[in-house]
């Protein structure tokens, strides 16, 4: 499938919408406009690509409303060359997302078929997350921890200890934290012990489910 004109004109125009909603970080807006977001959908759905609106994928999971991707990027403050867990692969548009900012991108997802499924395609558009782990995000990645930033894409009733442990001193977890409704939190792990906590609006994600399936 192709990325034409269009495409790249209505991605244009979702951009000055997320802006108009107060997303600053040209680094974040440039990502936006960068990745074919329709290419991420399935084919139903590709009409509504450039909406500012979340989308049913595979296996009853959504692809977030870019909105939301910019929101959470943007709060990631992410650099070149850091190391970022992503935890809720999905249709990998907010792995994309990260690895146009140049983080080295690690990412877990629970559903067997969209873990697969994602790990085919995001190669096949020119994305290559360091790792794709299938897994339970509750209990993160162990084995490349300490991270740069770690960032939930499903709403968490509680924040799990796993992840707070797998933070670099100074590092941030950005995790929607509610049942039906999400409060978006910012955790800071200020010293070995510590942690800062800071919560912004409120969202809806799909939940974050325990075990694989
Ligand atoms: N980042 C995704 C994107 O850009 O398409 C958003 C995906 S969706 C809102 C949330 C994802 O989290 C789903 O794919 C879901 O299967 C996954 N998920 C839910 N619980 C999980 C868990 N415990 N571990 C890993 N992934 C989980």
């Amino acid at each position: 499938m192709k990325d034409t004109l269009r495409h790249k004109g209505l991605r244009n125009k979702l951009v000055l919408e997320i802006k108009n909603k107060g997303i600053s970080d040209l680094k974040v807006l440039n990502a936006i406009q960068s990745i074919p977001r329709h290419l991420f959908m399935d084919s139903s759905f590709l009409d509504h690509a450039y909406q500012d609106k979340a989308f049913p994928i595979s296996a009853g999971q959504t692809i977030s409303q870019p909105y939301t991707v910019a929101f959470q990027t943007e709060l990631l403050k992410i650099s070149k060359g850091d190391k970022v867990l992503e935890v809720g692969t999905g249709s990998g548009y907010q792995t994309a997302v990260l690895c146009a900012l140049g983080a080295i991108v690690y990412s877990i997802e629970r559903q067997k078929e969209l873990f697969k499924k994602t790990s085919l395609f995001l190669p096949k558009i020119g994305y290559y997350p360091k790792k794709l782990i299938f897994g339970d995000g509750y209990k993160g990645f162990e084995n490349e921890a300490p991270y740069d930033s770690i960032i939930v894409t499903a709403g968490a009733p509680f924040i799990p200890k796993m992840l707070l442990s797998q933070l670099k001193i100074n590092a941030k977890l950005i995790i929607p934290v509610g049942d039906k409704i999400q409060k978006m939190t910012v955790i800071t792990r200020v010293s070995k012990e510590k942690f800062d906590k800071v919560e912004y609006g409120e969202f809806q994600f799909v939940p974050l489910l325990k075990e694989k399936n």
